[in-house]
């Protein structure tokens, strides 16, 4: 080993890159000692041979496979981590290697296991502002409770501020970040093989998305999230929601329409000088109420009205 890669190898094991041979490998078992979860989360479903999605609590994790190894698309809660390695493992066989995670954006449930998959050999990527607001305590006023800062452990390694091209198993992954959409740091992935789009939680599917104003997001910037999605597929494109079932152009349509009308009746509201008391008291959304689901009519009202600048305080 030459002195520049020995300086090389010391500079990436202190910034924390993942990429560790030989020991991290042996501290989560590989195929062979992984065994089948007693107590299963998890669910499996095939888009191709090479992509695969994971549901389950938490938001959905893409698998994209081949000679070169794994790379997931967000990683559910630390409570997944064990479930989801041996999901890994039973796709990929012996090219089980971790490569990248992308976190699709900060929040628990697409980067709860970053600890355990960068122990794991993974290098974990994302948008500038998921590392910047994981290492920063806020309030969540949508929730009534403080976001505490999370440890480094969980933080991404490498990030960036447009967009960044992966290239492993032959084919080129994009993360192309999103501005002031779910949050401020949000990324969908578009796979050019197979023909995919993980929108992360820019899509919520058939139900009313969580827009986390607290975190930079609004409602405006998840319409235009879907608009650079919508152009980017085809008919034949496989669409990945963050929550919710797989779906594809048509159902991201769907999607961003109703999103429209949504900030459309409840800008027309606010325009006209009403409260946001009195805006939710006169059930704007009562048309849409199959779509509540973790968000309720009031939920994504507020969010909306926070997005078009009005005050919760
Ligand atoms: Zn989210």
């Amino acid at each position: 080993m030459t002195k520049t890669t020995l300086l090389l190898s010391a500079a990436l094991l202190m910034s924390g890159f993942a990429h560790v041979p030989a020991n991290a490998h042996d501290q989560i078992a590989h195929k062979t000692e992984r065994t089948a979860p007693s107590d299963p989360k998890l669910t499996v479903e095939t888009i191709t041979d090479n992509l695969h999605v994971l549901f389950g609590p938490g938001g959905n994790i893409g698998v994209s496979s081949g000679p070169d190894g794994v790379v997931l698309i967000d990683d559910k809660f630390s409570r997944n981590a064990e479930e989801i390695l041996y999901h890994v493992s039973e796709i990929a066989g012996e090219n089980d290697e971790l490569l990248f995670v992308i976190n699709t954006h900060l929040h628990g449930d697409h980067t709860g296991s970053n600890p355990e998959m960068k122990q794991a050999g993974a290098l974990v990527m994302a948008h500038d502002n998921v590392r910047a607001r994981m290492g920063t305590s806020y309030m969540n006023k949508a929730f009534g409770r403080m976001n505490e800062a999370k440890d480094e452990a969980f933080w991404p390694v490498v990030t960036f501020s447009d967009q960044a091209s992966l290239h492993f198993n032959g084919i080129t992954a994009r993360a192309v970040h999103t501005p002031s959409a779910h949050t401020d740091g949000d990324s969908i992935v578009v796979f050019e093989e197979p023909n995919a789009i993980h929108m992360g939680d820019n899509l919520f599917l058939d139900m009313f998305p969580f827009v986390d104003v607290d975190s930079g997001g609004s409602m405006q910037g998840m319409i235009a999230a879907h608009d650079v999605a919508l152009e980017l597929a085809d008919d034949e494109t496989v669409i990945i929601p963050g929550h919710g079932s797989i779906t594809d152009k048509a159902g991201l349509q769907e999607t961003r329409d109703n999103l429209q009308i949504i900030l459309d009746r409840v800008s027309e509201l606010k325009e006209a000088g009403k409260s946001l008391q009195v805006i939710i008291e006169e059930d704007p959304l009562a048309d849409m109420s199959e779509m509540a689901n973790f968000i309720q009519k009031d939920g994504i009202i507020t969010a909306v009205w926070r997005s078009l600048g009005g005050d919760i305080d």
